[in-house]
């Protein structure tokens, strides 16, 4: 039933044990209690893992169960940042070495190789409440760009969210309990 070559995967940051875990989408080999709670701290998600594979429709969120998604390139930040300093240093060096007209051909050429990879980079859908990111997954039309207002709207969601799912027992309530500060002592 399940197409091997389905690569489809999600990323998200447990909200109670807050580590980072990347798991794969679909029935696999792996343990399937892996699919429907966090293997550090038994987390359970909303619902498992084992029915979200890339060629269905991504309508709610595993972990959280919120039916918002923003769409983003798959883009890592500082790598982007690095090679647009890199960039800007190679034209800047053949402006000062061999001539102006030299660096301004360069940085045209820089930025249209920029707009082509960015243009052909794949996209991930993210979830606004839990932001659990889903690669691999087809791309729902109904899903946009990230926008802020929403992200306004899901800043205090997610707090309840994280203050509801970890304190509700499915792992150490002690750990909760040493991580606030004491604030009424
Ligand atoms: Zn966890
Ligand atoms: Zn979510």
């Amino acid at each position: 039933m399940t197409d091997p070559d389905n690569k489809s995967s999600i990323q998200l940051a447990c909200p109670d044990c807050e580590r980072e875990l990347h798991l794969p989408g679909g029935c696999t080999d792996l343990n399937a209690t892996a699919h429907s709670c966090c293997p550090g701290c038994g987390f359970a998600f909303e619902t498992s893992l084992e029915s979200f594979t890339g060629d269905l429709p991504l309508t709610k969120c595993a972990i959280c169960g919120c039916e918002e998604f923003y769409i983003q390139k798959d883009f890592n930040r500082q790598l982007g940042v690095i090679f647009a300093v890199g960039s800007l240093m190679c034209v800047f060096l053949l402006m000062v070495l061999v001539g102006h007209l030299a660096g301004l051909y360069c940085l045209f050429a820089l930025a249209g190789i920029d707009f082509l990879i960015y243009w052909r980079w794949k996209n991930v859908t993210v979830c606004y409440l839990c932001t659990t990111i889903y690669r691999g997954f087809r791309q729902q039309s109904a899903h946009k760009g990230f926008y802020l207002g929403n992200e306004e709207k899901y800043k205090h969601l997610r707090r309840d969210w994280i203050d509801t799912v970890g304190g509700r027992g499915d792992a150490g309530v002690d750990r909760n309990e040493s991580k606030t500060p004491g604030l009424g002592e």
